[in-house]
């Protein structure tokens, strides 16, 4: 598994899904960017996101909030006093660590060698540690359970301590007019805050729903594992306003809605599973990890909260201004519960890529051969079909052009003429290419071309004027 999760990065570099941040200067840690193919994968995620919530749901909206706030958010929210992760130090190494992601690692050692009693007394005692914030406690767990420094091998120990993960950085050209602003270290914020304005030109009636798509930044204590955890991220979140005392029922229904999204993806359902949380966080009253299982164990792709009323209350609180809804239904007015669901785009991401990669053997009596192909599902696939002339004369190229040049404006498309036909073939499986469209001399006589499925590898000929209605229903949801 280590293995695949080694060519997983190599194949995002290699065909132009992601690479490290300022790669000449050596990357930044824990910074990526997307490339060609990555970019557009990314797109099609969140436009997957954007229509099944948004534009499906006819209660709920979409808004797009800027990533500075007024700093009092951030005091009202909590993130300024609370977000913090507790960060251990090795006096060896000089490395430093999360306290809770060592101990997670340690339950991972114990689950892998079978000692599953110690790895359930062990996942309580850090669960038990972490909503308490006892940072002596987590500092007895990592010693009592004889934890190492992955670098130094040692035990040699600082105190564990708590490390604010809010990047700051300061708005006006003045310095002594100069405010501490911060990058924002989740979208949700952007939304509470708006809450009235949407409820109030959209005309909404609870139950209703905010969406937004959009980058937070957290300073996080390690990187590590490529996109799963980055200091610059994408959030897709979703705040779900409702009537206090339906929460639960509003939370059930977020939590089976959302899984079922994830396997509409075309995920094995056996790698996806719910971690309830049995102590959730000061703002919830109810909280789910929708995990997945990546090459490095069950980690949390998505988070669902029963968040309370208690943002809007805070924000209430700080703002001084009234945050409330009149529900002409009980004639009462209150202050919005809310359910949350929250995404990260970048971790989503990984879970699709390590969905789709295989390694297919396709050696012969005669031969042996294999191939790489990216198995996305149509509808995500960043290049939809490539047009290939068989051959680069003859008209061919002119031909497989006129094509594709019908084909470009609905679909994302590729053109190539390089290389045998079966390398080609190839190239387009390695970037996830569901059809590719072959133009030969029978193109030329009556206008037929050949459509090469990618994951049966099947061809089948049909005319060139249908191209437009087979692939659109091929690649629609
Ligand atoms: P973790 O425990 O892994 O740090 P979290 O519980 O802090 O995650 P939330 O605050 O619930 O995460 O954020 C919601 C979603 O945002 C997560 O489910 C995850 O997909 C994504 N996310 C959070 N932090 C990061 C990060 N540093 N890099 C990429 N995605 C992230």
């Amino acid at each position: 598994t280590d293995d695949f999760f080694k060519n997983i990065i190599s194949h995002a570099k290699e065909y132009g899904f992601v690479f490290p941040s300022s790669e000449i200067y050596d990357g930044l840690s824990a910074v990526y960017d997307y490339g060609q193919m990555g970019s557009e994968l990314k797109n099609n995620l969140k436009t997957y996101w954007w229509k099944s919530m948004v534009q499906l749901n006819e209660n709920i909206v979409g808004i797009d909030a800027a990533i500075f706030m007024h700093p009092t958010t951030w005091k009202a929210s909590g993130h300024v006093d609370g977000f913090n992760d507790p960060m251990i130090d090795n006096k060896d190494s000089k490395k430093r660590y999360r306290a809770d992601q060592l101990i997670e690692d340690k339950i991972d050692r114990y689950e892998k060698d079978g000692k599953t009693d110690k790895a359930t007394r062990l996942q309580k005692d850090l669960d038990d540690a972490i909503t308490a914030d006892d940072l002596v406690r987590l500092k007895a767990i990592i010693e009592e359970h004889h934890i190492v420094c992955p670098i130094s091998g040692t035990k040699n120990w600082t105190d564990v301590r708590q490390f604010n993960l809010m990047f700051a950085t300061q708005m006006g050209a003045m310095a002594e007019e100069a405010e501490k602003v911060y990058l924002r270290p989740e979208t949700a914020q952007g939304i509470f805050v708006n809450f009235l304005n949407v409820q109030k030109t959209g005309r909404m009636k609870i139950p209703f729903g905010i969406a937004q798509i959009g980058k937070a930044f957290r300073n996080e204590v390690i990187a590590r594992q490529f996109i799963m955890r980055m200091r610059e991220f994408e959030q897709m979140e979703l705040q779900f306003f409702i009537r206090p005392g339906t929460e639960m029922e509003w939370y059930e229904k977020w939590k089976a809605t959302r899984l079922k999204w994830h396997l509409a993806l075309g995920a094995d359902a056996t790698k996806y599973r719910y971690h309830d949380h049995v102590k959730p966080a000061h703002y919830a009253n109810a909280a789910v990890d929708i995990e997945y299982q990546f090459p490095f164990g069950f980690k949390e792709v998505e988070g669902i909260h029963s968040r309370t009323d208690f943002d809007l209350k805070q924000h209430q609180e700080y703002s001084k201004k009234k945050i409330q809804y009149f529900d002409p239904e009980i004639n009462q007015n209150y202050v919005p519960y809310v359910v949350e669901t929250s995404i990260g785009l970048d971790r989503l991401f990984l879970t699709v890529l390590a969905n789709s990669l295989v390694e297919e053997d396709l050696s012969t009596e005669e031969k042996k051969d294999s191939r790489v192909v990216l198995k996305f599902h149509p509808a995500i696939a960043p290049v939809k079909a490539a047009v290939l002339p068989l051959t680069k004369k003859d008209g061919l190229p002119d031909k497989a052009r006129e094509i594709m040049t019908k084909l470009k404006l609905d679909f994302n498309i590729q053109y190539d003429e390089k290389d045998a036909i079966g390398k080609r073939y190839r190239r387009q499986d390695a970037i996830g290419t569901p059809f590719c469209i072959t133009v030969d001399y029978q193109t030329l006589e009556d206008n037929t071309v050949t459509i090469r499925h990618r994951d049966s590898m099947e061809q089948e000929r049909v005319p060139a004027a249908d191209l437009r209605n087979i692939i659109g229903e091929l690649v629609s949801w």
